[in-house]
């Protein structure tokens, strides 16, 4: 079967510096990779070309069997499948529920429907009544978990996450684990950079490690005895 992406030779330069520099890589369809690496390694930088929000400077990205061309339409609707988590995520000054209606909105699904998956995304966060709460008035962990509330009621087809749980307290961090490692099974494939992979994955997840750039590793069901 066609992985859900395929990079050829993807690398990306800031002038003279080349940040990566990826000869290949597949990722499977609801499969859950976590990506890790030090400070600096890349893992912010490949998740943005995964989420179509950076073009790389060099090689072919494929997506679902199709080459990403990097412009108009296509790059339109392609974002739309995929949703980026960044780890400090921005919401706007008003309520929760507003905060993750927005998505919905934009994609034309408002009013009883959008209600529903707002109230079912919520739901799956545990902050169910948080609805006509102020967003900025929350926690940190609770506003990661809005954020992941935000990003679930769109239903994409690849959730990529980064170091969602750096900036949260422990119930949210165990919340949010809870939520992503429950989506492959429902076909959502998840890319997760994070520091510690420790006991947050489930069996048969799979982890890509950078180090300048580079892949130095892939495993496959491997939970324990990573080298730091
Ligand atoms: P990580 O997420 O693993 O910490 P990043 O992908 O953020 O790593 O960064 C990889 C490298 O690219 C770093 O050396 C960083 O300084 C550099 N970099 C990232 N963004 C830019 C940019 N806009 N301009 C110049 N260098 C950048
Ligand atoms: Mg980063």
């Amino acid at each position: 079967m066609e992985p859900l992406y395929r990079l050829e030779s993807v690398g990306k330069r800031y002038g003279e510096k080349e940040v990566l520099a990826i000869p290949a890589l597949e990722i499977r369809e609801g499969s859950f990779h976590f990506l890790t690496g030090p400070n600096g390694s890349g893992k912010t930088t490949l998740l943005s070309i995964l989420a179509f929000l950076l073009r790389p400077t060099s090689g072919a990205l494929f997506y679902a069997g199709m080459r990403v061309e990097w412009e108009g339409k296509t790059l339109v609707a392609l974002r739309r499948q995929v949703t980026l988590l960044h780890q400090s995520p921005y919401l706007f000054d008003g309520t929760v529920f507003h905060n993750v209606a927005y998505g919905l909105k934009v994609r034309g699904i408002d009013g009883a429907a959008g209600k529903e998956r707002i109230d079912k995304a919520l739901k799956m966060v545990g902050l169910e009544g948080f609805g006509d709460r102020r967003a900025r008035a929350l926690s940190g962990g609770e506003m990661q978990r809005v954020a992941l509330a935000r990003a679930l009621v769109l239903a994409p087809r690849a959730l990529l996450l980064d170091e969602p749980l750096a900036n949260v307290d422990r119930e949210s961090a165990e919340v949010i684990r809870g939520v992503i490692v429950g989506l492959p099974a429902r076909g959502t494939t998840v890319i997760m950079a994070t520091h510690d992979p420790g006991r947050a994955g489930g069996q048969g997840d799979e982890r890509i490690r950078l180090e300048a750039g580079r892949i130095c590793r892939v495993t496959s069901g491997c939970v324990e005895g990573e080298r730091r």
